[in-house]
C-alpha cells in the first residue's frame, strides 16, 4: 500500500520533506482487530510534535495520523463488533491496558500503557491501517469523510476540556487562545449551555471578530481585563503568559483547564510574576487535559451530529502531506487540513 512514513526525528525548518512517500506492506488484522480502508485523515499539530521529537514516536519507520475515517475492509477471526463496509473513525487513543486502576475507573486516557495512534502504532497517513475493534467508532451519516476527520481530535479533546471545566448554567467561561478546538468549544457551549456567557482572549483581531460572530459575549487581547471575573477558563495556547493572565481573571474557587500537550520554554520566565494572593489564593485550581477516552470521542460525535457542526476543511492528496504540515507550522490555516486517501 501507499503510505507517508517518518524515518527519524528532524526539524521541519531544516527539512521540508520530513515524511517519505513509499510503498509498504499491507497490514493484516490480528484476532480482535479490524482492517480499515482509509478514506480521510486529518493533519494535526501533534504530528509536528512527533516529527520534531517533542512527543517522539516509539518506533521507526512509522505512519503518523490520528484523525482517521475509514471503512471496515476485513476483520480478525474474533472481531465481530462492526460489519464489513461500516464507516468508522479512529482517534488519538489507539489502545490502553483495560486492567489498571485508571482504565477500570474510566480514565483510560491516564493509563501508563496508553498508546497514541500514529505515535505508538501506525496511523492513517496510508491506504490501510489496523486497529482493535473496540477502539473505532461509527461515524454519523451527517458528516462527509473529510468533515468527520477533524472532529476526532480537536472536537473530542475540546469536549473533554469543557467537561473538565465543570461549567454550569448561569456561569461564565473564558477561552484563552481561539484555534480549532476552542472554536468548537464555543459552539458546544452555545448549544448545550445557552445561559453560559463566553469570554474569548485572542491575539489576532480576526480571531476575536470570529469569536463574537460565533456568539461570544466579549472578546479581547490576551492581556485585556474582562468586564468581570470568570468561573472557569480553558487555555489552548502553547505559552505561559496566558496561564498567568487567566489565573488573575478567575473567580474565587475558579478553575483553569490547560488543554495543551506541552508548553514552550520561550516565555517561562512569566511564571516568576505569579503572585500568590492575585493568582492562586481563594481556592483557585489548575488542571491539565491529557489525551482522550473512547467515551469522549463517541459522545462528542453524537453531540456534533445533533449540533449539525460542519467543520471547514481544506483537502490534500496523501502525497502532499508534507506541504500540509509545513503550512500548518506556518499557521496558513484555511479550515482543518485533511488528507483524502
Ligand atoms: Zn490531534
Ligand atoms: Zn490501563
Amino acid at each position: 500500500m501507499k503510505a507517508m512514513v517518518l524515518d527519524e526525528i528532524c526539524s521541519v525548518e531544516d527539512n521540508s520533506q520530513p515524511l517519505r512517500f513509499s510503498e509498504i506492506e499491507n497490514p493484516s488484522p490480528s484476532e480482535k482487530e479490524v482492517l480499515l480502508r482509509v478514506l480521510a485523515c486529518g493533519v494535526c499539530h501533534t504530528e509536528l510534535d512527533e516529527i520534531e521529537g517533542r512527543t517522539p514516536p516509539s518506533f521507526f519507520p512509522i505512519v503518523p495520523g490520528h484523525q482517521i475515517v475509514g471503512r471496515i475492509a476485513a476483520a480478525g477471526k474474533n472481531a465481530s463488533r462492526h460489519r464489513l463496509g461500516d464507516r468508522v473513525g479512529v482517534a488519538w487513543i489507539f489502545s490502553a491496558c483495560g486492567k489498571c486502576k485508571f482504565c477500570r475507573a474510566g480514565n483510560e486516557n491516564l493509563c501508563a500503557d496508553f498508546r497514541g495512534t500514529g505515535r505508538d502504532a501506525n496511523g492513517g497517513y496510508a491506504e490501510f491501517m489496523t486497529v482493535h475493534e473496540d477502539f473505532c467508532y461509527p461515524i454519523p451519516e451527517e458528516f462527509s469523510d473529510a468533515e468527520a476527520a477533524p472532529l476526532l481530535c480537536a472536537g473530542a479533546i475540546g469536549y473533554r476540556s469543557l467537561r473538565l471545566s465543570n461549567i454550569g448554567d448561569g456561569q461564565s467561561l473564558g477561552l484563552t487562545g481561539f484555534g480549532a478546538s476552542a472554536h468548537l468549544v464555543l459552539k458546544m457551549v452555545r448549544h448545550s449551555y445557552p445561559d453560559v456567557a463566553v469570554f474569548v482572549f485572542a491575539r489576532s483581531e480576526k480571531e476575536r471578530a470570529f469569536a463574537l460572530e460565533l456568539g461570544a459575549s466579549w472578546a479581547g487581547d490576551t492581556t485585556d481585563t474582562p468586564p468581570h471575573q470568570l468561573d472557569a477558563i480553558i487555555d489552548t495556547t502553547p505559552a505561559w503568559k496566558p496561564v498567568v493572565e487567566a489565573l488573575k481573571n478567575l473567580e474565587p474557587g475558579g478553575r483553569l483547564v490547560i488543554n495543551a500537550i506541552r508548553k514552550e520554554e520561550r516565555d517561562k520566565d512569566t511564571l516568576l510574576s505569579l503572585s500568590y494572593p492575585a493568582h492562586l489564593w481563594l481556592e483557585k485550581e489548575i488542571k491539565s487535559v491529557a489525551n482522550v477516552t473512547r467515551w469522549d470521542v463517541s459522545e462528542f460525535l453524537q453531540l456534533a451530529a445533533r449540533m449539525k457542526i460542519k467543520p471547514e476543511v481544506e483537502e490534500f492528496a496523501l502525497k502532499d502531506a508534507n506541504r500540509a504540515l509545513i503550512e500548518l507550522k506556518a499557521a496558513k490555516i484555511h479550515g482543518a487540513k485533511v488528507l483524502r486517501i
